[in-house]
């Protein structure tokens, strides 16, 4: 349906495609990028980003889900997708049937995995998780990686027919953002312990990748890594205010929220405003009303304390933000439709998304997820303006 409202998020295409060919040309040429499109592309849209992504150098996508993976290729994407999830084993025929590669997380999972394969499907692909210390998803003990080699050498003995293409192995870091790197060192030798062991055995394992975002700035540390898997930094975010300092490039945000005024009036002096009447004018103000709500996502307890642009300029939000509607303070009167920027750029002013993520206790990655469905997506491309 064509969107009525008067609130959206503008996604800069141009910025994804900024941030993927900076990233391309810095990393060395057999590295190759995954973009990480899981959580529609972190509310940015999923489709979209992958598609401009893709036209910007990345050769994989990554997701969380299998929903997510199998959506990507009901629309025609035909690159690989790998799911960083875990997956019922006896949906494996699924992943086979769409050509998607899947997470082996753990011994028991790849035994039922085996059992699971529908040989006349196209062979299922899959890439082993170390968990190296993120203590989340992953085998843990070298005995258990031992266990799965000699498995998969019987299995791909006995089969007829190839069946099962080992990938990748990878694992995640926990604290590559961070200044210290004692944890991240101790991660990165336990992993390549792991890989001596698949070296010894005499396995070659087409894909080797551990690095987030913030682990593909320190690239250099593994030589051996020849995929890195691009989340929070495509969009233009840095995976922490620490990592801002240092980074040999700059990345551009892609994501900015707006509304227009529906309605803009003077209030008399003591009037309250919103629920609980936790604002109270002194004097006679100017007072506006953006149609954006909790319910978008837009969250309540930024209630009183965030800001928005409006001509270039902060004004505060005033009082509770109901579900629907969110209401400012003005310093005059302004037409219907006045443009109000809650995240982004307009004219000199700047609310970025890491002002919106500390004021509400959380990291930059939760923001642009939060913005629910409710608010329609509109994409800006080679700068030419969408603007309503
Ligand atoms: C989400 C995710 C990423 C991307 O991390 P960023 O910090 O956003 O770059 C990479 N790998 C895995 C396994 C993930 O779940």
């Amino acid at each position: 349906m064509k969107p009525y409202r008067k609130t959206w998020a503008e996604i800069n295409l141009d910025a994804i495609s900024h941030n993927i060919s900076t990233f391309k040309e810095w990393l060395p040429p057999s590295t190759d990028i995954m973009a990480v499109v899981k959580a529609d592309a972190y509310g940015h849209g999923a489709l979209t980003i992958a598609q401009e992504a893709l036209a910007s150098g990345a050769k994989w996508l990554g997701v969380a889900l299998l929903e997510e993976a199998l959506e990507l290729r009901q629309s025609g994407i035909k690159v690989p997708i790998l799911v960083f999830g875990y997956l019922p084993p006896e949906e494996v025929p699924i992943s086979q049937e769409n050509d998607i590669s899947i997470t082996v997380t753990d011994a028991d999972f790849f035994e039922d995995m085996l059992t699971a394969i529908n040989p006349a499907f196209q062979p299922l692909k899959f890439h082993l998780k170390v968990d190296t210390g993120m203590g989340r998803l992953g085998i843990t003990k070298e005995e258990e990686l031992q266990g799965i080699i000699k498995e998969y050498n019987c299995h791909e003995q006995i089969s007829e027919q190839n069946s099962l293409v080992w990938e990748g192995i990878y694992t995640h870091l926990a604290t590559a953002d961070e200044e210290d790197e004692s944890y991240f060192q101790e991660q990165k030798a336990t992993f390549e312990q792991f890989l001596q062991i698949v070296k010894e055995q005499g396995l070659s394992i087409p894909y080797i990748h551990l690095a987030n975002s913030a682990g593909t700035f320190k690239h250099k540390q593994f030589p051996y890594m020849n995929l890195v898997r691009l989340g929070i930094s495509m969009y233009g975010l840095y995976p922490s205010l620490h990592m801002k300092k240092d980074l040999p490039f700059s990345l551009e945000e892609a994501f900015s929220l707006h509304a227009q005024l529906s309605l803009i009036k003077k209030v008399a002096a003591h009037a309250g405003i919103s629920y609980g009447k936790t604002y109270l004018t002194s004097t006679e103000e100017w007072v506006g009303t953006l149609p954006i709500g909790y319910a978008d996502g837009w969250r309540r307890n930024l209630s009183n304390r965030a800001e928005v642009l409006v001509d270039g300029r902060r004004r505060k939000i005033i009082g509770r933000i109901c579900m629907d509607q969110t209401i400012i303070q003005l310093d005059k009167w302004y037409p219907r439709n006045e443009k109000a920027t809650l995240i982004g750029e307009q004219k000199e002013g700047h609310i970025t998304v890491d002002e919106v993520a500390q004021l509400l206790e959380t990291i930059n990655y939760e923001v642009p997820c939060m913005i629910g469905k409710r608010v329609p997506r509109i994409y800006k491309k080679n700068s030419c303006k969408n603007e309503r």
